[in-house]
């Protein structure tokens, strides 16, 4: 579909198209609301998902129009459509705020290097690492990278997730960045899911422009002048973002990138003290951004400012998993200082090539030490609010679009609790089937 803004007339006129009767879902043992505030949900507040039993949900105009008793909504809605949950629990579909999507080749060799010892900066050293996705992706034809990414994204898909953030990042030229974004929004064009594109000029220094402290500055004034407002221009980013780390980029030109993409009209991104503290997650909260992601390494004084302000923390644990890292963000810290945290699979070739949302739920239960309703508005009210859509989606609750998955589980602890396992049986985007498997529709 398109990328979602915040409700407006021109939505409200296209959903009411899409689907001119209603549909009801009844039967579910669980009804996961997470009904709230249209807001990030910050410390304590994580700890209620709103589940409700015994109620059913009535959607219409690509909207969740109510939820209550079956028999009340089927007197509102004659002639509805029925789907019969057949005691299944029903959520959110899973807000995904955080992939590199569009890549070419899976760089599965890297994994095993890993494993012998061989650290990320050598495998960088020997022509791998993301060095080796932008080799691939330059190399690859828009037809090519779309069609990867649609096998990929369907994955996604049949875990539960009904809206993705796709970074570019992997091009690092003005013609390799802008035609990812296009790719993006063909995608966005072709899926039902719906997609949410940043862009990612600033994901690594191209090795063209690294020989010395001048080519390097050259490529940052390039993102500023002359990458940026072609990307603004067209339209095709929601997000501007940085990797901002130490080895990569330095808080000033993070700050110089950000500053103008703000500037310009983009909503900001930060990837922030990923291995190494840096001052990330504090340059986010001052630049007002959106979310800080990953935090693996954040100090207290960055705790502490994310605390303060509206910037979401986005945790990515599968990342670290996979990397073999020992340590995960402080998560219990950052709720506890009152932070709004989020999930996210961190979907990409090299560091976390899982499209399994729900698996990363596990990770946040079981090496995050979230409660499973924490855990589950992470990935929903605070994943959209991590896109700045906390308004439009992330709850089964009136007026929110009608994104929903059905789990083959009778209670909700159960999805994090059969890890890896794909136990979604369907998903609507704006009351559309998404994703669907062995339901029976009636
Ligand atoms: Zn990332």
């Amino acid at each position: 579909m398109t990328i979602e803004e915040p409700r407006d007339a021109a939505t409200d006129e296209r959903d009411d198209a899409i689907t001119a009767r209603a549909t009801l879902f009844v039967g579910a043992t669980q009804v996961v609301t997470c009904e709230g505030p249209a807001r990030a949900r910050r410390g304590g507040e994580m700890a209620d998902a709103g589940i409700r039993r015994g109620v059913s949900v009535a959607v219409a105009g690509g909207r969740i129009a109510a939820v209550g008793d079956q028999s009340v909504l089927e007197r509102t809605y004659p002639g509805a459509e029925v789907v019969e949950c057949g005691g299944r629990v029903l959520a959110p579909g899973w807000v995904d705020s955080h992939t590199h999507a569009i890549f070419g080749r899976p760089r599965a060799d890297e994994q095993e290097l890993r494993a012998a010892g061989v650290d990320y900066l050598e495998i960088a050293r020997r022509g791998g690492g993301i060095h080796a996705s932008v080799r691939d992706l330059r190399e690859r034809s828009d037809d090519a990278l779309h069609a990867l990414a649609l096998g990929r994204l369907r994955r996604l898909a049949a875990y539960g997730t009904t809206t993705v953030e796709i970074k570019s990042g992997y091009g690092l030229t003005v013609e390799d960045e802008l035609r990812t974004l296009a790719v993006i929004r063909r995608l966005a064009a072709t899926l039902p899911m719906r997609l949410v594109p940043t862009w990612l000029g600033a994901h690594e220094i191209p090795l063209e422009a690294r020989a010395t402290p001048a080519a390097r500055n050259r490529y940052v004034q390039m993102l500023v002048h002359e990458m940026l407002p072609r990307v603004a221009a067209g339209g095709l980013a929601r997000f501007a973002d940085v990797f901002c780390e130490p080895g990569v980029f330095t808080l000033d030109e993070t700050r110089t990138i950000l500053t103008a993409a703000r500037a310009a009209g983009l909503l900001l991104k930060l990837h922030a003290d990923e291995l190494a503290p840096g001052g990330g997650a504090e340059l986010a909260a001052s630049l007002g951004a959106t979310s800080a992601d990953h935090l693996g390494a954040v100090t207290a004084a960055g705790i502490a400012a994310l605390a303060g302000s509206g910037t979401v923390a986005t945790l990515l644990p599968g990342t670290m998993l996979f990397l073999g890292r020992r340590t995960q963000a402080p998560a219990r810290e950052l709720i506890e200082a009152g932070a709004a945290i989020a999930l996210a699979t961190d979907f990409n070739p090299g560091t976390s090539p899982t499209p399994n949302l729900p698996l990363v739920l596990t990770l946040g239960v079981s090496q995050l030490r979230l409660s499973v309703a924490e855990a589950v508005i992470a990935a929903t009210v605070n994943g959209a609010a991590a896109l700045g859509l906390a308004e439009a989606i992330g709850q089964i609750a009136p007026g929110f679009s009608a994104d929903l998955a059905l789990y083959d589980v009778e209670d909700v602890r159960e999805l994090p609790y059969w890890y890896g396992d794909r136990r979604c049986v369907g998903s609507w985007v704006r009351g559309k089937p998404c994703s669907q498997f062995d339901l029976a529709i009636t």
